[in-house]
């Protein structure tokens, strides 16, 4: 394990990461939400902001781009297709490319749904990614500016990583999916006992994130398109997987 990763909450329900390579010296936070709590993250920790890894454009992710590089200095990795709306970008990069930060390797995966030009961080020999808003603990982004054919091809290549990846994603939406994830699948006995480990995890103010891909996969309905459950529920027994999967996104948009 070469990083180490330090998690506060921003805004009323993002969260944000520090990410550090001791041995290498450098520190990455990954978006940037809000600017006054992650400086005051990094004087807590002591540590001097070198990277900001964005995973899309969205105000809560990247509208502290500027004032955090107008103290620090620090270089700015985002998508190369949508440089253009991501403010300060220094680093361009592309799927499949992998980004050296410090001693670590970030693998870049293009996930287009949530906004066109989204893109995930997979720290392959760390067992982590930072999805943004594409996955979240029991939810899924929602399609502000693609399809849900590109956000289920977007999830199957997430799910393409190891099952006992950690997942980072960026919003405390864990309850609320909870109850969404409970009317269409009600009868995954894994996803009853997870909704009441979360009752009991938020009743007492604990973060809910990091999750598992392991733990999604069993548990969230947006990854479950081939459960029988879930297509009974939905009324499509049987329908191709993406369609099972537009069909739980619509209908979580009007829950
Ligand atoms: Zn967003
Ligand atoms: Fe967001």
């Amino acid at each position: 394990m070469a990083i180490e990763v330090h998690q506060f909450p921003c805004l009323s329900d993002n969260y944000c990461w520090l990410v550090r390579d001791e041995a290498a010296d450098v520190t990455a936070v990954v978006d940037t939400p809000e600017v006054e709590p992650i400086n005051r993250a990094l004087e807590e920790k002591g540590w001097r902001l070198t990277h900001i890894l964005n995973t899309h454009h969205h105000f809560d992710h990247a509208g502290g781009n500027e004032a955090l590089k107008e103290r620090w200095g620090c270089t700015i990795v985002g998508a190369d297709m949508d440089a253009a709306r991501i403010p300060g970008i220094d680093v361009r990069v592309k799927e499949g490319e992998v980004y050296k930060f410090g001693k670590s390797n970030a693998r870049v995966f293009e996930v287009p749904g949530h906004t066109s030009g989204h893109i995930a961080y997979h720290f392959e020999d760390d067992g982590i990614a930072f999805v943004g808003d594409t996955i979240f603990a029991l939810g899924c982004g929602r399609l502000f500016e693609g399809t849900a054919e590109q956000m289920w091809d977007s999830l199957e290549k997430l799910m393409g990583m190891p099952d006992d990846t950690t997942i980072y994603c960026a919003h405390e939406y864990t309850q609320a999916n909870a109850a969404f994830a409970l009317s269409v699948e009600p009868g995954n006995p894994e996803l009853v006992e997870r909704c009441a480990e979360i009752d009991r995890l938020r009743a007492d103010g604990v973060p809910t994130v990091p999750t598992t891909l392991a733990r999604e996969k069993a548990t969230n309905p947006f990854l479950r398109p081939s459960s029988a459950n879930l297509q009974e529920t939905v009324g499509l027994v049987g329908a191709p997987l993406v369609e099972v999967f537009a069909e739980t996104r619509r209908r979580k948009d009007n829950f």
